[in-house]
Order: structure tokens, then sequence, then C-alpha cells
């Protein structure tokens, strides 16, 4: 069987400890399997893509003793490729055209019904105002939305094998709370070619990737993604969500963390090997 990994960056701010250990994870990964890694960028939000981030990216992860085929995929070169999976989506009568903005949505959604999620892993769960509207309807400044109580119906029930620490083992997908607690979601973003979770399965489909692995704040949008290979037609990796790089107090890492930023330790002499053992891997053997 082949093995293939990714590590998938946004660059949108500097690689920080977090990043450090989801890239060396995947990479080990391969290596141990005699398979291979890949690098995409995921670039498909230009508004906060910067190129800049994206050779620090490069500089870091080389740095950091990674090595992967070119050329490297990249979301903001593909937007033909995710226009073409939201069409297949709308022939099949499953996406609407939505026009509320996040005020719209605030004000449609009310008072917290008790028992009921107000929020899921693609933000707030969406009221439905839009339901009605035609695919033919959409205009420029809309978003196209997932309707989920029909995608649900279209789809096998599919399912997907987890290996990471905290959620190993097979999940099956639960139509119901895919309903009520994920919702219609977004496929495609205002002034975007595609959302995240469209990107996303589209680009782990064409790069072959058998084992996707990344962060456990990612385990929950995997029904989403699950749904959609479904939907697609196309084949779902296994997944390995790892555990969260913290920092003393316990919050994970976020992008504004310069402090822990890769290009800092570098500046201060630290060594790929003191990354690894920070991030609580073992040594590189090469
Ligand atoms: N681009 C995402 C991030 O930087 C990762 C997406 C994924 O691994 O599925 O968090």
């Amino acid at each position: 069987m082949t093995f293939t990994t990714r590590f998938a960056p946004s660059p949108t701010g500097p690689l920080h400890l977090g990043h450090a250990y989801s890239a060396l994870l995947a990479h080990d990964m391969a290596v141990a399997e005699g398979g291979t890694f890949l690098l995409r960028i995921e670039d498909i939000d230009q508004s906060r893509a910067r190129p800049e981030w994206e050779a620090q990216i490069y500089g870091d992860l080389e740095w950091l003793g990674l090595r992967w085929p070119q050329p490297v995929m990249r979301q903001s070169d593909r937007l033909p490729r995710y226009q073409a999976a939201m069409e297949q989506l709308t022939a099949m009568g499953l996406t609407y055209p939505c026009r509320c903005n996040r005020a719209d949505i605030e004000a449609a959604a009310g008072a917290p019904q008790e028992g009921m999620p107000q929020f899921g892993p693609d933000g707030r769960i969406y009221p439905g105002t839009c339901r009605g509207r035609l695919p033919g309807a959409a205009s420029g400044r809309d978003v196209i939305r997932l309707n989920m109580e029909k995608a649900v119906r279209a789809a096998e029930p599919g399912s997907f094998t987890e290996t990471g620490p905290d959620h190993d083992g097979t999940h099956h997908l639960d139509p119901e709370q895919l309903i009520s607690a994920v919702g219609d979601i977004i496929l495609v973003r205002r002034n975007m070619g595609g959302s995240y979770h469209l990107s996303v399965v589209v680009d782990d489909a064409d790069q072959g990737i058998t084992h996707a692995v990344r962060g456990a704040d990612l385990f929950e949008a995997t029904q989403i993604h699950v749904l959609l290979q479904s939907l697609l037609g196309l084949p779902a990796p296994v997944y390995h969500h790892h555990r969260l790089i913290r920092d003393e107090s316990g919050r994970r890492l976020a992008k504004r963390d310069d402090a822990r930023a890769i290009a800092k330790y570098r500046a201060e002499g630290a060594t790929p090997q003191d990354i690894r053992e920070m991030v609580g891997l073992p040594p590189s053997s090469s």
C-alpha cells in the first residue's frame, strides 16, 4: 500500500512549534512506512496569504530537515477545480446561494434553545434563511452553502478510520448530528474559489493523500470532509489528529505567538534536533 502524508500550512503568519510538530510528525510517519511526504500551500484566502510568509515556510521546513517533491500544490492555482466540485454538488441539487451576513445570521438564530448547539465545526450553525433560494439566483456577493438535510440523504452513510491518540478507531457519520450540530456549511466563500472544507477534500484526493496528519482541533471537521468525499465520489484518507502543542499556561499556540516562531529559535541558534526535542519527537535518523 502506498503511504502519502502532507503538511498543509496557510501562509498567513510564521510557522511556530505546533506547525513544526505537525510537519515533522507527518514526515516521520511517511519515512517510517517508506512513503511520501507532500507539502501543500493553503493560500485560498488571498486577503490574508502573503508571499513572504510562503517563502519563510519553505525556508523553515528545509531548515528542519524536511524535503518534499516539486511542484508544491498551491490552492490559489486550483480555483477551477473547486468550482467544478461545487458545480457537481449543485447538479445533485444540494447547494443554494446565501446572502446573509454575520448580523443577519445572528438575528435569525434568535435566542439559544436549550439543548440545541449554536456553534459547530464550521462556526455558527446557519439558521436556514436562504435555503429556499435556487442556484440560478446566485450573485457575486453570495456564498454557496450545502443543504445538509439533502446532503445526508444523498450520501452513503460514511465512516472513517482515525489513528490519532484521542479518538483511535472507526467513526461512523451520524446524519442527525450533521444536520443539528454542523448544519449548512459554506462551500464557496465570497471572493474565494472554495471554502476550507471543499478545497481540503478535493486537494487530499488529487494529491493521493492516504494519511491526513493534522492537529486535534480539526477532528470535529472531519465528519464534514468525509461527507463531502462521499458526495463527490472521492476516497477518504485515514486520519491522524495529533495533540496540540501548548504554551506554559496550557493555551494552544496561534499564528500570533511570534515568541514560539521557528524563525526566532533559528535566530537564537537552536538546532533542528532542539526543535524535535521541544515538541517531544525522537531525534531524526537522517
Ligand atoms: N491549512 C490548515 C491549517 O493551517 C490545515 C488544514 C488541514 O491539515 O486539513 O491549519
